[in-house]
């Protein structure tokens, strides 16, 4: 199995933070680009990122696995 990461859609994010506050973690605001990244980590949080995709009013944070 791939690696399993979350990846946000930024042509749809609204930078509401929601996403950081549930799973300041995993999502960081880059304030010099103006857009929601995610941490570089080997193992993302599953619990908090399902929570953090629950919880997005846009629906644009979703799981994509490498092959
Ligand atoms: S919760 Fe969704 S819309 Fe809000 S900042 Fe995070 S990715 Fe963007």
């Amino acid at each position: 199995m791939g690696r399993k990461y979350p990846v946000v859609d930024i042509g749809k994010c609204t930078l509401c933070g929601g996403c950081i506050e549930v799973a300041p973690m995993v999502f960081r605001y880059n304030e010099g680009l103006n857009f929601i990244e995610v941490v570089d980590l080997d193992k993302y949080p599953e619990k908090e990122v399902n929570e953090a995709i629950k919880n997005c009013p846009v629906d644009c944070i979703e799981w994509e696995e490498d092959k």
